[in-house]
C-alpha cells in the first residue's frame, strides 16, 4: 500500500469533517427500520456493522436513471434535452470487501465495448473507504472460495482495518492518499507493533471458516457441461421470481430502457433506465410472444452462469464476490453455493 497510518479511533468524526469540508459527500452505514444501509453522514459514522442490506452499486448505478427528455409539438421538429448525471464527489465510509471487488466487476462491464458516460461520470466521483472484516459478517459469506478474501483492498481507495482502539488506514489509489492527506495530522505514523497486530488481525480473519463454493476454478468448465442438467429445473422450483437476489447484488447489472409519456398534447416522456432483473418471466420475452427463457430453470440457470461462466468467459473472472446476500435473502432459500456445487456434481 502506498500510504499505511493509524486513526484513533475517537478522531474519525474529526477525519469526516475534513473530508466533507474537501467538497466531499460522506456515505456510511446506518441502521434504519432494523436494515443497515448507507446515509448520508453528518458527524460521524458507526462503523462496527455486519454488512448493508443492499450493496452500493447504486453511487455509480442508480436503480433509476433519466437519459433525456423529449417534445414533440406537431408541426416542429422533435426537441431532445439531454439530462447530464448529477455525480456529486461520493466518500463511502464502510464499504465491505466483496463490495471493494464487486465495483471492479461493475468498471468492467460499463468501459467494455461501451463507456457508459452516465457510469462513468459518477464512478469518477465516487471514493471507497472499505473496511476489512475481522470476522465473517455474515454466516452466509464466501468470499474466499471465489477468490476474494475478508481484507481486499481490490477497488477501494482506501482500507481501514478495526484494531480495538485504532484504525489502520491503507490508501490503495491517488484519491485514497488525498482523503487521508486532507486531515494528515489526524493519522499517526503505523509502528513495528502495530503492524504485527495488523498482520496477525488480517490472517486471523483470512483463516476464519466460511461457506465454500467447492471448485470455483472448475465451476466455468462444470456449467457448461452441465447446461442441460436436470438440476437447474429441480433447484429453481421453489423460486417465486421476486428478484431480490439480482437486486441486492453488487455485480448485478442489467437494466431495460423505456420512454416515458409525461404528456400527450403536445407528446412529450422522457428516457428512462432501470435495473431489471433476469429472474423475471418477461425479462427475454420477445415482441413475437417467444419466449427463449420460459421456465424458472433457465432464468436460474442464466444468473448462476454469468456469475460463474459467462463473466469468466468474458473477462477472466468471476462475477459472484460471495457476498452472500442473495442466499440470506431469498425469501424461499435458493442457495447460489448449493446450485454451483450440485450442478458440478452431478456433472462428475
Ligand atoms: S430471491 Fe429467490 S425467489 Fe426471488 S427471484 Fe431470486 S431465487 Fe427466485
Ligand atoms: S451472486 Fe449472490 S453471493 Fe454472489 S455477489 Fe451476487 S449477491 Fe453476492
Amino acid at each position: 500500500m502506498s500510504m499505511e497510518k493509524t486513526l484513533d479511533k475517537a478522531l474519525l468524526s474529526d477525519w469526516i469533517a475534513a473530508v466533507t469540508s474537501g467538497g466531499w459527500q460522506v456515505h456510511g452505514p446506518a441502521l434504519e427500520d432494523g436494515i443497515w444501509t448507507f446515509k448520508p453522514v453528518a458527524a460521524s459514522v458507526d462503523l462496527d456493522y455486519p454488512n448493508v442490506k443492499q450493496a452500493p452499486k447504486d453511487f455509480a448505478f442508480p436503480q433509476r436513471e433519466i437519459f433525456f427528455a423529449f417534445e414533440h409539438i406537431k408541426g416542429e421538429a422533435p426537441r431532445l434535452k439531454e439530462v447530464k448525471p448529477e455525480a456529486p464527489q461520493c466518500a463511502v465510509f464502510g464499504v465491505r470487501p466483496c463490495d471493494g471487488r464487486g465495483a471492479v466487476r461493475m468498471d468492467k462491464v460499463f468501459s467494455d465495448n461501451v463507456n457508459d458516460p452516465y457510469y462513468q461520470e459518477r464512478r469518477k466521483n465516487t471514493a471507497y473507504v472499505g473496511l476489512a472484516c475481522n470476522a465473517p459478517p455474515s454466516p452466509t459469506c464466501f468470499c474466499k472460495s471465489v477468490g476474494g478474501s475478508p481484507v481486499s483492498s481490490e477497488g477501494m481507495d482506501i482500507l481501514l482495518t478495526d484494531l480495538g482502539e485504532i484504525y489502520i488506514a491503507q490508501a490503495a489509489t491517488k484519491t485514497g492518499e488525498a482523503l487521508m492527506a486532507a486531515a494528515d495530522k489526524l493519522f499517526g505514523k503505523m509502528g513495528a507493533a502495530d503492524k504485527k497486530q495488523l498482520d496477525k488481525v488480517h490472517a486471523d480473519a483470512v483463516a476464519a471458516p466460511q461457506r465454500a463454493v467447492k471448485d470455483a476454478k472448475g465451476a466455468p468448465a462444470a456449467l457448461k457441461a452441465g447446461f442441460d442438467s436436470a438440476v437447474w429445473e429441480e433447484m429453481a422450483k421453489p423460486c417465486i421470481g421476486c428478484g431480490i437476489c439480482t437486486f441486492l447484488c453488487p455485480t448485478c447489472h442489467c437494466f431495460d430502457i423505456n420512454d416515458e409519456m409525461t404528456g400527450m398534447s403536445p407528446l412529450k416522456g422522457q428516457r428512462v433506465r432501470t435495473w431489471d432483473n433476469c429472474q423475471f418471466p418477461d425479462f427475454t420475452m420477445h415482441t413475437s410472444g417467444h419466449n427463449p427463457r420460459e421456465t424458472l430453470g433457465t432464468r436460474l440457470r442464466q444468473r448462476v452462469s454469468h456469475k460463474f461462466r459467462y463473466f469468466h468467459e468474458n473477462f477472466g473472472m468471476l462475477q459472484c464476490t460471495g457476498c452472500g446476500r442473495c442466499v440470506s435473502e431469498c425469501p424461499v432459500g435458493i442457495d447460489i453455493v448449493a446450485v454451483v456445487n450440485k450442478v458440478a456434481e452431478h456433472v462428475a
